[in-house]
């Protein structure tokens, strides 16, 4: 008896593991029936989210490849179909794979979204890509959201329930976080990256940023998946708050001192910060900081 149930668990064990080394190398496990997956440290990461009224997918992948792979382990983990798509930003890298999902699956974003995505689309984008890109792109169109709510959505789907939650002014036209209150998992978008400077676009601004960050922390997360990079906890809120605040201190400073922000931008230096990817978005960071210094002074 004893050893039939050691067999039974091994079995159960191996198969598991099988199982999930079938999903791909890039494919990791939250939780029951919930996965993410990242291909390189700063790519965008997916959610994919098992119901048992289908599946909820958040962001589609970095390139078309990464989306075909994500297709290719749905069909592994279940026969049900993509029934929503969320997008958390509009940036291609979130949303270029809408279209191998939809239809059936039904797009969602806040409002502004599709206006975004429209403006910014290049018919040939993928003109130029490597053969393995223009493969995976077999069929592109481009898919805004068909749903576009206003600062809060629930959506249920099955047994699980997700509260989309509005970023404002915190990355895109469009940002979402998708938080799932009875897992205590929680989709943050690009609003704060791992060990990564984000490129901060004119109309966004750090107090906007930063009230999010807090708002988003304030829900009390087990896990947080950042739009980029491997997930983690609510850590990643505390390094981007700490790197914003003392940004903004040094400029801050410099402003006091009657320096333009072109100055600043020869002379700041941020070393505690040197190992972070992106530095040549350091430019967008200080402009940032730069309009919340001397907005908040006006
Ligand atoms: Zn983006």
């Amino acid at each position: 008896m004893k050893l039939a149930l050691t067999t039974v668990t091994c079995l159960t064990a191996l198969a598991a593991s099988a199982a999930a080394q079938d999903l791909g190398p890039n494919i990791r496990r939250i939780t029951d029936g919930i996965y993410v997956q990242s291909a390189r440290e700063v790519n965008s990461t997916v959610g994919i989210v098992l119901t048992s009224e289908g599946v909820v997918l958040i962001d589609t992948g970095q390139t078309l490849v990464d989306t075909r792979q994500v297709q290719d382990a749905i069909r592994k983990l279940t026969p049900l179909p993509v029934r929503y798509v969320i997008n958390t930003e509009v940036h291609p890298d979130h949303t270029s794979g809408n279209f191998v999902f939809s239809p059936p699956a039904v797009v969602i974003n806040h409002a502004g979204a599709g206006e975004a995505m429209r403006k910014a689309d290049n018919p040939n984008r993928f003109a130029t890509a490597s053969p393995e890109i223009q493969a995976a792109a077999q069929g592109y169109r481009l898919v805004p959201p068909h749903v576009e709510y206003r600062e809060r959505m629930t959506l249920r789907v099955g047994e699980r329930t997700f509260e989309l939650l509005h970023l404002k002014n915190a990355h895109s036209e469009a940002d979402t976080a998708v938080w799932l209150p009875q897992e205590r998992v929680l989709f943050a978008a690009s609003v704060a990256i791992p060990n990564s400077l984000n490129n901060i676009r004119p109309f966004v601004t750090l107090p906007d940023m930063l009230a999010a960050i807090r708002m988003l922390r304030a829900l009390n997360p087990e896990v947080v998946v950042p739009g980029h990079g491997s997930f983690g906890t609510t850590r990643i809120f505390d390094d981007t708050e700490r790197y914003f605040t003392l940004l903004i201190e040094r400029v801050g400073a410099l402003v006091r001192e009657g320096k333009s922000v072109e100055q600043i931008r020869k002379e700041l230096r941020m070393p505690e910060y040197s190992g972070w990817a992106y530095q040549e978005r350091m430019p967008t960071n200080i402009d940032a900081a730069y309009r919340a210094v001397t907005q908040a002074s006006r």
